[in-house]
């Protein structure tokens, strides 16, 4: 399914209970809680991960380029981005895929750089897809293909072998857990030959998975590959911000997305 390039219509919002604050607005994330808890933040060009200000790339990139040419995330994956996200993927929160989307689709418009040509899903594997009954990422992209008018393309990027949860293993072997397990659509690799595109995930952990996603995207001819995560989980030692609310309804024993 492809999304012709024209602007999203505008329909009127309802009312709607803000999923944070869980005052009444206009959208399911209001704009008081926008402001509170996604403030404009500097990120790694390459990785993501939060750099102090005036920094474009970190040190880790510079030693160790990723496959990937470029990474954007909307926000630290911490309290309440955190919970929102476990809510879409395990509680099949779908309604909140819009305002998530927004957030990532604000990002990728604050870079004043060019956009994607085409957006692709991180694809799950089958029996993932059959246990959950929709992948997060599809529903993220029906929102921000539309909103930044760039084509979305769903199968072309394939889960070609079923991996273990990534959290079943530590940070270092997470890299050999994906290995190979992704291929473009064989039918189709010709509609990546040359093009800008960019992998959207709801949750960039490591890295590993955009990773060997990018590999299998740069061996079809993709020019230039971005990885796109709507959440970015913070370095290890760094401070996530404070929890100042609790309004979350996810049960703690709920397993974190990790990739
Ligand atoms: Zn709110
Ligand atoms: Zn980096």
């Amino acid at each position: 399914m492809w999304f012709p390039r024209f602007p999203a219509p505008r329909l009127p919002s309802l009312p709607s209970l803000c999923a944070v604050c869980h005052g009444w607005g206009r959208q399911r994330v209001c704009t008081a809680c926008l402001q509170r808890h996604a403030p404009p933040t500097v990120r790694c060009g390459r990785c993501a991960l939060e750099v102090p200000p005036g920094v474009r790339t970190c040190g880790n990139c510079l030693v160790t380029p990723p496959p990937f040419d470029r990474a954007l995330a909307a926000v630290g994956y911490v309290h309440p981005w955190s919970d929102l996200v476990l809510q879409l993927k395990f509680s099949a929160a779908l309604d909140l895929s819009h305002s998530l989307a927004d957030l990532l689709a604000d990002a990728a418009l604050a870079r004043a750089q060019p956009l994607p040509e085409l957006l692709l899903p991180m694809p799950l594997s089958l029996p993932r897809l059959r246990q959950r009954g929709f992948n997060q990422a599809w529903e993220l992209c029906r929102h921000l293909g539309p909103a930044l008018s760039v084509p979305v393309a769903p199968d072309l990027l394939q889960r070609v072998r079923d991996t273990p949860h990534q959290l079943a293993f530590p940070v270092e072997g997470r890299a050999a857990n994906v290995a190979k397990a992704f291929a473009p659509d064989p039918s189709r690799t010709g509609r990546l030959a040359g093009r800008h595109v960019a992998v959207v995930d709801d949750v960039m952990t490591t890295g590993a998975t955009g990773a060997e996603a990018a590999r299998a995207l740069r061996q079809a001819g993709a020019r230039r590959i971005e990885v796109w995560a709507v959440a970015r989980t913070p370095r290890q030692g760094d401070n996530p911000a404070p929890c100042s609310t609790s309004s979350s309804s996810i049960p703690k024993s709920r397993p974190t997305p990790a990739t």
